[in-house]
């Protein structure tokens, strides 16, 4: 068997931490590929290495001195090494780093190094091979992730290499410019490296004890999922269950390839499997609950509009050519809503109502703003009567009001749009009643 453990941040934080770690690797044979993040938190308002990066190159790129800034860099790493009395000596790595800084390689290089460097103490801690990502995890030219020379490449690289650690978060151009995934990207990493090795399993170690029914932040101590199918688990990572980032799971769902979110600091804890097909059925008649908070919906009225053809096309090329992708669209016989992430679409707004208003000449339109999504998933409720009336009597009981409903067409997602204010009582007027109540 071979098997991939990816390993996030808070794992990584502490020399204390990476002892929990490699006695993990060491328990099982089988843990061959070690993908290790950059340092998280190691309290609560604790900063992250790739934060502290960000801000260091920041005053990098402006000229302003930093030596202070990577000295506080360099101290978190030396902690670690002390800790866990390496024989290793970072200076000629950090002596290249500053000079790159200086010579502006860019805030992905700078934000890499926080991983890469953590590669080279967990190699040198394991005994592992230290492979580079940047010599085999490829971005094109637009630095858009090349997904299948990448999978040539590295598993050429990975074929004859019994063990090795793979830093996650980045790989490079061809001309070796090195460029990140987004925010959480080991988790990509981990997924790509199983694939290249063709894994039995990928092993994503964490910080909880596995994928729980709702954000523990806004949840007291929620119940957890034993299993889930990577569709749902999608669902749900996009929209705000952050645990594993939202595209790590395409390198491994062609593959087959099961991932199983596990805590470092519970190892004996089974954790939650995230699978292709299960005929498991979950515990409750959902699976799981997330959300996010900051979108505006755009509402437009014309009298019908249900019978003008290419009504709904005109619209939606208006947000095209601003550039804005749409979240939902749920419509009526005379009206139909476009739902954007208000961030984005603010500074656009004028010019994208007055493109609408060229485009198909609606009655009206107006624009609610400071709106939340929240997406109730599970593979359960399809087959399950009266999912949907619980959810809307739960939030009625709670006095929630609801903005939107739009229920995908898989029949495993029912969405809802609350006010960003009554997000977190909309999340727990439903979890109570699927899981706490159970009727
Ligand atoms: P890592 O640094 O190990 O990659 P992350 O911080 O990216 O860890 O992800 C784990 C965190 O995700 C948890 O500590 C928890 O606060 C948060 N989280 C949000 N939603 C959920 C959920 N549904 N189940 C478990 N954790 C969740
Ligand atoms: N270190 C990177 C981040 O903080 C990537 C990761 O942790 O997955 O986003
Ligand atoms: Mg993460």
């Amino acid at each position: 068997m071979k098997k991939v453990v990816k390993f996030g941040g808070s794992s990584l934080a502490s020399a204390e931490q990476f002892v929990k770690v490699g006695n993990i690797i060491h328990a099982d044979e089988d843990r061959r590929y070690v993908v290790p993040s950059a340092p998280g938190k190691r309290f609560d308002k604790d900063t992250k290495v790739t934060d502290m990066l960000y801000a260091c190159y920041a005053l990098a790129e402006k000229d302003h001195n930093f030596n202070a800034e990577m000295a506080q860099i360099e101290k978190r790493y030396q902690e670690i090494i002390d800790g866990l009395k390496l024989d290793l000596d970072l200076t000629p790595e950090f002596d290249k780093i500053i000079d790159n800084f200086k010579k502006k390689a860019g805030s992905n290089y700078a934000a890499s190094r926080g991983e890469y460097l953590n590669g080279i103490i967990m190699a040198n801690y394991l005994g592992y091979e230290f492979v580079d990502p940047a010599e085999a995890i490829r971005f094109n030219e637009a630095g858009v992730f090349d997904a299948e020379l990448t999978h040539k490449l590295l598993s050429k690289r990975l074929e004859n290499v019994e063990r090795a650690v793979v830093p996650g978060f980045y790989g490079a151009m061809a001309d070796g410019t090195v460029v990140t995934f987004s925010r959480g990207g080991s988790d990509i990493t981990g997924s790509i490296v199983a694939k290249a090795i063709q894994a039995d399993v990928y092993e994503n170690w964490t910080d909880v004890s596995g994928f729980l029914i709702a954000d523990p932040r806004i949840i007291d101590n929620p119940k957890g999922i034993d299993i889930i199918t990577y569709g749902e688990l999608r669902e749900l990572s996009y929209m705000g269950a952050t645990v594993l980032h939202e595209d790590a799971i395409f390198p491994v769902r062609k593959e087959g390839i099961p991932i199983n979110i596990r805590n470092t600091n519970s190892p004996e804890d089974e954790g939650t499997w995230i699978v292709g097909h299960t005929c498991q059925k979950s515990k409750y008649t959902i699976t799981g609950i997330a959300g996010k908070k900051g979108f505006a919906s755009i509402n437009i009225e014309k009298d019908m509009m249900n019978s003008e053809i290419g009504f709904g096309r005109k619209v939606l090329q208006v947000f095209e050519e601003y550039n804005i992708s749409f979240e939902h669209m749920p419509s009526g016989i005379d009206t139909l809503s476009v739902m954007v992430h208000q961030s984005e679409f603010v500074d656009k707004e004028q010019n994208i109502l007055s493109g609408i208003n060229k485009a198909v000449s609606p009655d009206n339109v107006d624009i609610q703003s400071d709106l939340a999504l929240i997406a109730v998933v599970g593979r359960c409720m399809k087959s399950q009567r009266g999912t949907a009336g619980r959810i809307f009597a739960a939030l009625a009981h709670a006095n929630v009001n609801v903005r939107m409903i739009d229920q995908g067409s898989s029949e495993q997602n029912i969405i809802i749009g609350v006010s960003n204010d009554d997000f977190e009582a909309a999340i727990q007027a439903i979890y109570s009643i699927f899981v706490e109540t159970r009727i």
